[in-house]
């Protein structure tokens, strides 16, 4: 067994001070003001100088496809993505095909994330059988299973029943679980294609008004208080959200809460293009909502943000607005994006970001080797940013299939120079180096 070690030269530790890491045999070795040379013998040197530290990014919700859309992404392509993108864990959504309802679904989705070793890839279970809303699916045995689920959702469909809703409450609490709801009150949805409001109105398209999600967040807070579970509000994407959840917090009432990036930067004037790539579910909302979610990540009252990754292939985007798929790319700009709409603007700092992007995603999703603080003995999951870096995006040099960024074409800020994934190098030089093998490196 080999276990090659690296030295961090003069990064700047969550965006303070400057320090030097040094990894070996997986975790950090030690941590200081340039480490003594003997320390350090035969270490591969990464010079950072100028570059940010942050723990290893974790997001909550990725859509991988796999089994079953192996055309719109696959465990492999869209963990590479995530390497690349700075994540070193990615919560695979159950919508795949079959469901993941059944412990034989998520130890397969399991296994391939290890077979992969891009990140630690961690099931996501569905809460009811095919994501049918009839009939709860076995979430004690997908939480026995070899891949271990705590996070369980229907994500793509609403919970709307509110009796299931609160059996799965009270079922998850066995094993403090957390049910991640899709917020969407699927009859005052029916036909919806875009925001309701003026612009709808100009375009004519059908409108999905603030409250079809404002509704079921009301709802599901008030149960999660009643049943005394968790629950964690997935894409979060208007400013009565925002409120309800605060109220909600206020109360001591344990709700969690996410943003995309795509909520954080952009608005529903882009629909007036009429291009499909700017259909997604929860659709983009107007500039009001915007300033709002991003108040809200800064004070806390929004928790994590989740990149709501959701590949398709091109026949599915490439049509007109009305019959296209919803849903956008994100695992290789999140980074960026957050860097663009929170840190550029002076509404946080690199030790916030590296609290929405890993260590409040990683208690969320119970994963004890993630988000943990960049301190002497804890596992080497580390991404290094060079923050000066402004890059264009281009959907084709990406690592997902998924073609469908609604940033394309943009210049955001920050690079991913390299990520370190249990003190393997996954990406070097901004380029994938290689996977995570148990036992070789
Ligand atoms: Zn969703």
């Amino acid at each position: 067994m080999t276990s090659a070690s690296y030295l961090i030269r003069s990064a700047s530790l969550l965006g303070a001070t400057t320090a030097d890491i040094l990894i070996r045999g997986g975790i950090i070795a030690a941590v200081g003001p340039e480490l003594p040379a003997d320390a350090t013998e035969g270490a591969t040197v990464i010079e950072a100088a100028g570059w940010v530290a942050l723990p290893g990014m974790v997001d909550l919700h990725t859509h991988l496809r796999e089994p079953g859309r192996e055309d719109a992404e696959t465990v492999e392509t869209g963990t590479r993505a995530a390497a690349l993108g700075g994540f070193t864990a990615v919560h695979a959504m159950a919508n795949s095909s079959p469901v993941a309802d059944t412990a034989g679904v998520v130890e397969q989705v399991h296994s391939l994330g290890i077979e992969s070793g891009w990140v630690d890839v961690r099931p996501v279970g569905a809460v009811t059988v095919g994501l049918a809303g009839k009939q709860l699916a076995e979430l004690g045995a997908m939480a026995d299973s070899r891949a271990r689920v705590r996070v369980f959702s229907d994500d793509g469909i609403c919970v709307s029943d509110p009796v299931m809703m609160r059996r799965a409450l009270e079922y998850v609490k066995a094993f403090d679980g957390v049910i991640a709801q899709h917020a969407q009150e699927p009859r005052l949805t029916e036909g919806a294609q875009m925001n309701e409001g003026a612009v709808s109105a100009d375009l004519g398209l059908t409108g999905w008004p603030a409250v079809a999600e404002e509704s079921i967040i009301a709802r599901d807070v008030l149960l999660a208080q009643h049943v005394g579970s968790r629950l964690h509000v997935c894409h979060v994407s208007t400013a009565g959200s925002v409120e309800i959840i605060r109220w909600a917090k206020e109360r001591g009432i344990a709700v969690t809460a996410e943003v995309t990036p795509h909520h954080l930067l952009l608005t529903e004037e882009l629909v007036r293009s009429y291009n499909p790539v700017y259909k997604v579910n929860p659709p983009l909302r107007a500039d009001a909502d915007v300033h709002a979610l991003r108040a809200a990540l800064a004070d806390g009252t929004i928790d994590i943000v989740g990149t709501d990754h959701a590949p398709h292939p091109s026949e599915a985007k490439e049509c007109e607005w009305a019959s296209a798929a919803m849903g956008m790319t994100g695992l290789e700009t999140a980074l960026s994006v957050v860097q663009e709409t929170m840190i550029e603007t002076g509404l946080m700092g690199w030790a916030d970001f590296a609290r929405v992007t890993s260590t409040a995603p990683a208690g969320i999703g119970q994963l004890p080797d993630q988000g943990r603080p960049l301190e002497v003995g804890e596992p080497a999951n580390i991404v290094l940013v060079d923050p000066a870096a402004r890059w264009n995006v281009d959907p084709h040099a990406m690592a997902t299939k998924g073609r469908n960024s609604p940033f394309a074409g943009l210049q955001l800020p920050g690079r991913v120079q390299a990520t370190f994934f249990r003190g393997h190098p996954t990406v070097l030089d901004a380029k994938l180096h290689s996977p995570y093998r148990a036992g070789v490196n």
